[in-house]
């Protein structure tokens, strides 16, 4: 099962695919933790990364395509994987379509976890007040927020059109999105055999 959780900051989405990760007994590949891990190394990546992603801008597709494709790969060998956060934008999606789908490893099913713009305010506020990473204070967040909503039309629509997209009310309770989220993965995956 290879799949991809599309959701704005606050939106739960690192939550699902742990989850969605656990039930499946798939990979999770989560960009954003990538390119943590290589910034608290220091490694040039993390280096080339850290800036954007202080400020909450989007970093540049060579360095997130690069830190992605072994561990995609990987897992596509694997079982498959449950990506959060990647792609962030249609260019993103594009490009890893055509080096995906030579290997095998291309997106079978992206899931939009969808939560109102007040909502994703709400939760934003909460966070920034409670510490949170260091990019969680709240005008990187709010930023974050907007650089989300930004890009997502056009990368729904080609979901839309590509693949099987799934819309779920992410404003619901933790434990009833990952019901409902799993409850449609199942269906789905009885298709995809
Ligand atoms: P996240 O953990 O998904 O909220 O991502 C944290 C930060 O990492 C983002 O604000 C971006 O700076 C960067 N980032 C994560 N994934 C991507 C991506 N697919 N493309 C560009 N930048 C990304």
């Amino acid at each position: 099962m290879r799949l991809l959780l599309i959701g704005a900051p606050g939106s739960g989405k690192g939550t699902q695919a742990t989850t969605i990760a656990r039930h499946f007994g798939i990979a999770h590949i989560s960009s954003g933790e990538l390119l943590r891990g290589h910034i608290a190394d220091h490694t040039p990546t993390g280096q080339a990364a850290e800036k954007y992603v202080a400020r909450g801008d989007l970093v540049p597709d060579g360095v997130v395509m690069d830190i992605l494709r072994k561990p995609v790969e990987a897992a596509s060998r694997n079982g498959g994987y449950v990506l959060d956060g990647f792609p962030r934008t249609l260019a993103q999606a594009e490009a890893a379509y055509l080096v995906a789908k030579d290997l095998d490893a291309s997106v079978q099913v992206a899931v939009y976890l969808q939560v109102p713009h007040d909502q994703l305010i709400e939760r934003m506020l909460r966070r920034a007040q409670s510490g949170g990473r260091g990019d969680d204070t709240e005008s990187v967040m709010r930023h974050r927020i907007e650089e989300f909503e930004k890009q997502i039309p056009p990368l729904l629509e080609y979901y839309d059109r590509r693949e099987v997209l799934l819309r779920i009310d992410g404003s619901r309770p933790i434990d009833e999105v990952s019901a409902t989220v799993i409850g449609e993965l199942e269906r789905v995956r009885q298709t995809l055999h």
